[in-house]
């Protein structure tokens, strides 16, 4: 529901209506004229309710009018009651994103009031506190329910009865006697804030260079933009707080994005360490209420400081005065449904336009952010080692050629080489921690029937259905589709023939059991079947020492601090080497460094052994000798000799939707209508990875440009040329970093 202002004006006949563009959150083509009131003027940014249809929407005052409609046909648009506003600078920012990532604005507004209701008044809550009067007649209840009440919070009639252990009708009575008398409270208890003094830390010489400069460049209040490089364990976090400490200290607000909710809950405890409280969190998470909260909270500037993820960056600070991004070459900042755009790069282009600095925290940056740093677009601030005695680990290869079981061993590993065994049966004798990780959740990645070959996938995608082995069933990681795992094989109703084929980490874990019997060992993926809370339960468990092994998937590979864990295992580290995307090297680089650099970082040195096939590869090379620059101009020069990000631009087309042969029509007439264009190619149509994905079909195009070429033009005059029927969805991914 949305509350409008009454039509105020009472010589509303005799003044010109202004007509103005409103921006619906929709995927419309762009603003609708509408008229303002009689005798109203509001500035861009304006909420207002907008009939549309037979409906009424909300809309924001966006432009000047555009249409030659006349006046007496237009609708009227009336200011919401209080007149919130969404920032200037916000609705530039949207502007932005929509011709960045050739969205309809409309669309990127949706993302910008994702909270239903933050603009309704504020509904106040009635509480009774104690009054001045006692009433004649006072049962046991009565004055236990007053005695209760005089401590002089105001409290509901059945919170006072439960804490009182009275009946309601008790606590209505008093009200009634006008013992008890009703006030209002406001709907919300306020944020608390930030102190920027609470516990200030000591920092080492690099950390204090680093912050210096951060501090400096927020209370510059302009943008800047500053790559926080600095190895695993090196205390970046600490140095951005320091960023975030001055922001507080001039009355700034402070954006902290984070590519996935599970590191935030460690973070929010972190961050009351230094700060005194938590910050305010944004994420798909939160209830419609807390949404309501924290998006009225950051408007009104009451928030101070929001940590959450890629959707924050659309929220309306109207004080922004810096943003941090960490983690920053994460690949979920990538946001691939609906509106397609890169929460990192979008960061930088709302600090520009905000006038504020932009942090971007990694022990292994993008490539992208790698050049801009040494190019001198970004200021390279680096922290080369790891706080106080902690060492780097020292990485060494499995070959697993050559490392495995004798012939005639009485029990033979499959997944576990004897050195890595060795190294983990050292580990636990000296009472310290050991992580296994392994990129794939589930059980086995392929189930198949031996007698007939026949193969589990998803009826709805291009997928294979991975067994889980604790829940005894089958699920697509695509689609979330499941099956109880089945006795039989359903296509020759073969019993005992089904094999699994390869490991996840719920086999490895069944392994490590088998080697390592009295262990205490967790499992942590980030799973439909192993949910969130499972998830917390085992890193928490990690960290309070309660368990000895984490075996885990990419989720354990990031930001997590066990000061007792001295040895990681990295179980396969080939797989996702391949899948022949311009990245995929250097994400495996990624997070293969990460995974390492969770061992040893405390006083006892860290060991991480790397299980490959491929020991002579660059990737490995690198993560052996720890020659991460090294690796990384090796990478600079491949991108550089193809064309490739960030010396060239890359733009993809996605065509889907559940008609297979239209969706193969589009692409086709699309791959023959592609205009041609200096410095431009255009591959495709071709099937994507998954060409069949919940139940769609799905074709791509990649267009490949030089660095000068304006892509986003050459894309509109190209989708001009085609009519698209309604069954069918074109997507662009400007900037893919995936290519599924
Ligand atoms: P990074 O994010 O660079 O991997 P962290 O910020 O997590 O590193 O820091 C690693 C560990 O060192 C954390 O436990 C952190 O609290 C601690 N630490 C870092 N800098 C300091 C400091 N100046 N004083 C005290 N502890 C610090
Ligand atoms: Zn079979
Ligand atoms: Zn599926």
């Amino acid at each position: 529901m949305i509350r409008a202002r009454l039509n105020p004006a009472s010589h509303a006949e005799i003044q010109p209506k202004k007509v103005v563009g409103v921006l619906l959150p929709l995927p419309l083509a762009g603003a609708y004229d509408y008229k303002l009131p009689a005798g109203t003027d509001v500035p861009r940014g304006t909420l207002v309710s907008a009939p549309l249809g037979n409906r009424e929407v909300l809309g924001v005052v966006w432009c000047d009018a555009e249409g030659t409609v006349g006046d007496n046909r237009l609708k009227e648009a009336v200011p919401l009651d209080g007149g919130p506003r969404l920032p200037e600078k916000l609705c530039d920012f949207i502007d932005w994103v929509a011709d960045y990532t050739l969205n309809p604005p409309g669309a990127i507004l949706a993302m910008a009031l994702r909270s239903r209701g933050a603009f309704d008044p504020e509904t106040r809550r009635i509480a009774y506190v104690r009054g001045s009067v006692t009433p004649p007649r006072m049962s046991a209840a009565r004055v236990r329910a007053l005695e209760i009440a005089g401590d002089g919070l105001a409290r509901s009639v059945s919170g006072l009865a439960e804490d009182a252990n009275v009946s309601a009708a008790v606590v209505r009575g008093l009200v009634t006697a006008g013992a008890l008398i009703p006030t209002e409270l406001p709907e919300f208890a306020p944020f608390r804030q930030p102190d920027p003094s609470f516990a200030g830390p000591k920092l080492g010489d690099d950390q204090a260079t680093a912050a210096d400069a951060l501090r400096q460049a927020v209370t510059d209040t302009k943008f800047s933009a500053h790559l926080l490089d600095g190895v695993t364990g090196s205390g970046k976090t600490e140095v951005y707080f320091e960023a975030i400490a001055a922001a507080l200290e001039t009355g700034k607000q402070v954006m902290i994005l984070l590519p996935e909710i599970a590191l935030t809950i460690q973070f929010l405890e972190r961050f009351a360490a230094r700060f005194g409280v938590r910050p305010a969190e944004w994420h798909s998470d939160l209830s419609q209420k807390e949404r309501r909260r924290t998006y009225r909270a950051v408007m009104n500037g009451e928030a101070r400081v929001i940590v959450g993820a890629r959707s924050s960056l659309f929220l309306p600070f109207p004080e922004l005065g810096l943003i941090i991004v960490d983690e920053e070459h994460e690949q979920a900042f990538k946001q691939q449904e609906g509106a397609i755009y890169h929460a990192r790069d979008m960061a930088v282009v709302r600090a520009r336009i905000e006038h504020c600095p932009v942090v971007l925290a990694s022990a292994t940056p993008s490539l992208e952010s790698f050049v801009n740093a040494s190019q001198g677009r970004y200021s390279h601030l680096k922290l080369t080692s790891r706080h106080g005695v902690a060492e780097m680990p020292r990485v060494e290869l499995i070959d697993l050629r050559h490392a495995r079981d004798p012939v005639d061993a009485e029990k033979k590993a499959q997944w576990l080489s004897p050195p890595l065994r060795a190294a983990l049966e050292k580990t636990l004798a000296a009472g310290e921690q050991a992580m296994l990780f392994l990129n794939r959740r589930g059980y086995a990645p392929l189930t198949l029937c031996e007698a007939c070959g026949h193969k589990f996938t998803c009826p709805h995608c291009s997928a294979w259905l991975v067994e889980h082995k604790y829940k005894r069933r089958m699920a697509c990681h695509q689609c979330g589709y499941e099956l109880p795992m089945p006795s039989s094989c359903p296509q020759c109703n073969e019993s005992g023939t089904l094999i699994a084929c390869g490991p996840g980490v719920e086999r490895v874990a069944e392994e490590f059991a088998v080697f390592f019997p009295q262990a205490r060992f967790a499992i942590a993926s980030s799973d439909i079947l192993h949910g969130p809370a499972e998830t917390q339960a085992a890193i928490r468990a990690m960290a309070r020492r309660e368990i000895d092994v984490l075996i885990g998937t990419q989720i354990v590979a990031k930001g997590h601090h066990f000061p007792q864990l001295t040895l990681v295992g990295v179980v396969d580290a080939d797989l996702g080497g391949s899948d022949g995307d311009v990245r995929a090297r250097e994400r495996t680089f990624q997070l293969l460094h990460q995974v390492s650099g969770r061992a040893g970082r405390a006083e006892k040195p860290g060991l991480v052994l790397l299980q490959t096939r491929n020991p002579e590869d660059a990737v490995m090379q690198a993560l052996a000798r720890g020659d991460r620059d090294g690796f990384y101009e090796q990478e600079r020069g491949y991108r550089e000799a193809y064309a490739a990000p960030p010396y060239g631009r890359l733009a993809a087309l996605v065509v889907s939707g559940y008609d297979g042969e239209a969706v193969r029509e589009i692409a086709r007439q699309l791959g023959k209508c592609a205009p041609n264009a200096r410095d431009v190619k255009v591959w495709g149509p071709s099937p994507a990875f998954y060409a069949l994905l919940r139940g769609q079909t799905r074709e791509r195009l990649l267009v490949q440009t030089a660095k000068s070429v304006d892509v986003q033009a050459y894309l509109k005059t190209w989708l001009a040329g085609i009519k698209v029927p309604a069954s069918v969805r074109v997507a662009v991914d400007v900037d893919p970093v995936s290519f599924f």
